[in-house]
């Protein structure tokens, strides 16, 4: 069987993309190989997506009724994860563990992942004292100590909500000003839980089957500091949200990448005739749900279009 449309990813951009598709009675295959929402799916709060719901929407919420949408329409689910892909020609492949499917055009909806902090040891105590998702495990780390490693607005506004939860919170910086939005910023310095280790970076973390210590360098003097655990703790947290690297291994060589992300014109075409990409994974200035969301509409559309032959 050959569908109409496969699309690559399950977060706002993909299941808007999914929606789009089956509204327009496309035989649609959505793909995720992990869980729907991508990135929103660990977010604790979205306020700033237009008709999010004002008391508490959580990203999980809302990816839950993109994903029901997407399904109404007759979008069919596949969670595999996809090993290659072959974009060439009338008949697109899609390779996955569970077989391989084929489409009349594709959307690659993949989105991006947390940057590691680059650290020695990260690997592991990842989940041992080292997250990326604050929303997840800062219940982990009530009344302990905890590290912020950034200065965007991810690691501003996640600095912000660990305070519920850690007794202190210590952001660290590379630079001595953040790039988070000045309203966040404000928030940030008003707050007595909050302290800035200006101008640092973390070299290694280290720990005896939890995290215990860490080396911070100054990055004016190259003097490092060792920090250690409380003793009554016994291990700190450090999340790290220090912005994204785009999901485009599988495209290197059959798409043009710019630092990793695939460059489109505004209707989300590749340059691949019914090949489109849409959300976080695109060349773009605002990455956020309202746009992801609008690509994967504006990739739908543009990919019913191919098929019916009118471009
Ligand atoms: P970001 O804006 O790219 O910030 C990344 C931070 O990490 C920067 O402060 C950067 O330092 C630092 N950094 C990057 N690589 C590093 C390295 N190797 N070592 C040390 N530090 C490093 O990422 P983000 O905060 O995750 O935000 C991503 C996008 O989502 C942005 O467009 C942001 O505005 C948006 N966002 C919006 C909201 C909201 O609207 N409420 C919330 C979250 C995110 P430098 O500053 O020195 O480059």
């Amino acid at each position: 069987m050959v569908y109409d449309v496969i699309i690559i990813g399950a977060g706002p951009a993909g299941l808007s993309a999914g929606l789009y598709a089956g509204r327009s009675r496309l035989k649609t295959l959505i793909i995720e190989r992990a869980q729907d929402g991508g990135q929103i799916a660990i977010t604790d709060e979205i306020e700033n997506y237009p008709g999010s719901l004002p008391e508490h929407e959580s990203g999980k919420s809302l990816v839950a009724r993109m994903a029901g949408q997407a399904k109404s329409f007759g979008a069919e689910r596949l969670a595999d994860v996809v090993k290659s892909v072959s974009l060439e020609g009338g008949i697109k492949k899609v390779a996955c563990a569970k077989g391989t499917f084929e489409a009349r055009a594709v959307i690659i909806a993949t989105g991006a992942h947390p940057r590691p902090i680059g650290c020695e040891n990260e690997g592991r105590f990842i989940g041992k004292g080292i997250s990326f998702c604050a929303t997840c495990d800062a219940a982990f780390f009530e009344g302990m100590e905890v590290f912020v490693a950034g200065g965007g607005d991810s690691a501003v506004e996640e600095a912000l909500y660990l305070t519920k939860f850690a007794r202190k919170v210590t952001i660290v910086h590379r630079r001595d000003a953040l790039r988070a939005a000045k309203s966040i910023q404000e928030k940030a310095f008003k707050n007595d839980k909050i302290h800035f280790l200006w101008n640092s970076v973390i070299v290694s973390v280290d720990g005896d089957g939890v995290m215990s210590s860490m080396k911070v360098k100054d990055t004016r003097t190259g003097v490092v500091t060792e920090f250690q655990a409380d003793e009554d703790d016994g291990m700190f947290g450090l999340f790290g949200f220090l912005g994204y690297v785009p999901n485009s291994e599988l495209f290197q060589g059959l798409l043009p990448l710019e630092s990793g992300y695939i460059r489109t014109d505004e209707d989300m075409h590749t340059g691949i005739p019914g090949v489109f990409a849409a959300g976080d994974i695109r060349v773009k200035s605002l990455r956020q749900v309202v746009t992801a969301t609008a690509d994967g509409a504006i990739a739908a559309m543009q990919a019913e279009r191919y098929i019916s032959g009118l471009e």
